[in-house]
């Protein structure tokens, strides 16, 4: 078992089997002060490459590699989770096996923890993506009292504490970003440049990104369903003038034909509104139905390597227990 204080670095991977040996020749390289204190946890998320196999060829010989293998895809989110309930470690860096984080970020965020004793150290992008950013801006504006910083990447080291926050948390809906920011301990960014991927394709495409954005605001704020009731009794009450103001032009002066056209495009407008209002609550409706059932978020169908596990099984998972070394 490995002595205590250990980094675990978490890698959540889906069909990446050009990119395992590059990474670990990089982490080896590049972290080589912290290799004897450090952990190699690959989540393979229900890869259909040769991910999984690539990592165990590299397990024997290299003894700081483990394996958590989920029985199917789940999602980075959730793999991430899985890790972050399962193993034991004193700190925890979640890192893309893409090398597009620079592992030399990862080390000036070790340095930070272990001088400054900072819970949370989150990676800064430094090109500006115009989408992302406005998401921030907006989930900022709604979320009240949380708050993610904008241009704030996947990439971050977070130390026991928050992990042990995190596996109290019921919820199946796993928006990390917010969570981590929720927890509210001490929190710091370090800039990066990010490069490009190694090899192989980015696996999010834009209507991934939306469902993604859409959870994060839905789990935070529920500002998008208390709206409409405003926006009703805005609509309602400059109806009401407009409505004194025909009987008054009726009285006053003779009856008058209305025009068609505005009563068309007030007609149209309002049902518009209303179909956008439902759609709303059907999606949070969605959401509750999913939190409801407590479906398990992830599953981990193996667990390859000699590492520090936690015993309690308190996350939000199911972990098929019986554990493999192939040592
Ligand atoms: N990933 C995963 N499960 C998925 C999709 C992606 O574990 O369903 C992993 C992927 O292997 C990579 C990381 O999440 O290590 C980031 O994915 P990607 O590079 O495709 O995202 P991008 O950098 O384009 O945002
Ligand atoms: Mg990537």
């Amino acid at each position: 078992m490995n002595a205590q204080p250990t980094i675990a670095l978490i890698v959540p991977v889906f069909n990446e089997e050009n990119n395992i040996a590059p990474f670990v020749a990089e982490v080896e390289r590049v972290l080589s002060d912290y290799l004897s204190q450090m952990v190699i946890v690959f989540v393979d998320d229900g890869s259909f490459d040769n991910t999984a196999q690539k990592i165990i060829e590299l397990q024997q010989d290299k003894p700081l590699i483990n394996l958590l293998q989920l029985s199917r895809n789940f999602g980075k989110e959730a793999a991430v989770s899985a890790a972050l309930d399962t193993v034991e470690a004193a700190a925890y860096v979640i890192i893309d096996v893409d090398l597009q984080h620079p592992l030399s970020t990862v080390a000036e965020s070790i340095h930070i923890w272990q001088t400054e004793k900072i819970n949370n150290i989150y990676g800064i992008r430094n090109e500006k993506h115009l989408s992302s950013i406005w998401f921030y801006r907006l989930f900022n504006k709604l979320s009240g009292r949380v708050k993610i910083p904008v241009n704030v990447s996947d990439f971050r080291l977070i130390d026991r504490k928050i992990v042990q926050i995190l596996r109290t948390l019921p919820e199946r809906n796993r928006f990390m970003k917010g969570l981590f920011a929720w927890s509210g301990l001490t929190s710091r960014g370090v800039p990066y440049v990010q490069a490009e991927r190694k090899t192989g394709n980015t696996k999010f495409n834009y209507p991934k990104l939306w469902n993604f954005a859409l959870d994060g605001i839905m789990g935070f704020s529920t500002l998008p369903l208390r709206v409409w009731s405003y926006f009703g009794g805005f609509v309602a009450l400059l109806s009401f003038v407009y409505m004194l103001w025909i009987v008054a032009k009726t009285l006053i002066f003779d009856i008058d034909v209305p025009g068609y056209a505005s009563l068309m495009s007030v007609i149209l407008f309002l049902g518009g509104i209303q179909l956008v209002s439902i759609g709303i609550l059907g999606e949070y409706l969605g959401r509750v139905s999913e939190e409801v059932k407590r479906r398990p978020v992830y599953v981990i169908d193996e667990i390859m390597g000699d590492i520090a596990l936690n015993q309690q099984q308190n996350g939000c998972g199911v972990v098929i227990p019986q554990r493999s070394d192939n040592a």
